[in-house]
């Protein structure tokens, strides 16, 4: 990024903040020649994206639509509207870039699992238990046992590739995607 003071080419980093629910990043630079301070903005080009659901039926990704299923699986969990709001976006930009155009409801499912984990226990295995489809106790129990056995928190910029591979082909409802 030139400098807007000497057009010198090369600057540094001081500061990147998340704007507008994660839609853009801005950043405080400064310019290694002339240490003239100026700011960036960085946004994500926008793909519109396909869902593919269950059923075969596709619909464009419709982020107010998970939203309001998250929403629900979070409430009296202490996480605010506004950071599930940047989580949704932060889904969003991954199934932009990752993907392409089109998606299965399975694995925006399964995406968000991994995002909740790092948020809330709570709130993780309450939309596992809708999005999955949970039978009984046993299901509840397992799903327990499985954030137990693994504590590593999940960067969010590196979603694990196995894991989606895995999700796909999982037998798991879209409910909670089409808000039925
Ligand atoms: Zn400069």
């Amino acid at each position: 990024m030139q400098c807007p003071n000497c057009q010198h080419s090369d600057s540094r980093v001081l500061e990147s903040r998340s704007t507008e629910a994660g839609q853009s990043i801005r950043r405080r630079r400064e310019c290694l020649r002339c240490k003239h301070r100026f700011t960036t903005y960085e946004r994500i080009e926008f793909v519109p994206v396909t869902v593919i659901k269950r059923d075969g039926k596709r619909e464009s990704f419709d982020r107010s639509k998970l939203l309001r299923g998250i929403v629900r699986s979070c409430e009296k969990t202490g996480i605010s509207q506004r950071r599930l709001e940047v989580l949704v976006a932060e889904i969003e930009a991954q199934l932009q870039q990752r993907f392409g155009r089109e998606v299965t409801s399975n694995e925006i499912g399964e995406l968000v699992l991994q995002y909740l984990r790092e948020e809330s226990e709570v709130a993780y295995v309450r939309f596992a238990s809708v999005y999955r489809k949970f039978q009984g106790i046993r299901d509840f129990v397992e799903t327990l046992d499985d954030l137990k056995g693994d504590t590593t928190l999940i960067d969010s910029s590196t979603i694990n590739e196995t894991a989606l591979t895995e999700a796909q082909e999982k037998e798991t409802p879209a409910s909670v995607m089409t808000g039925s």
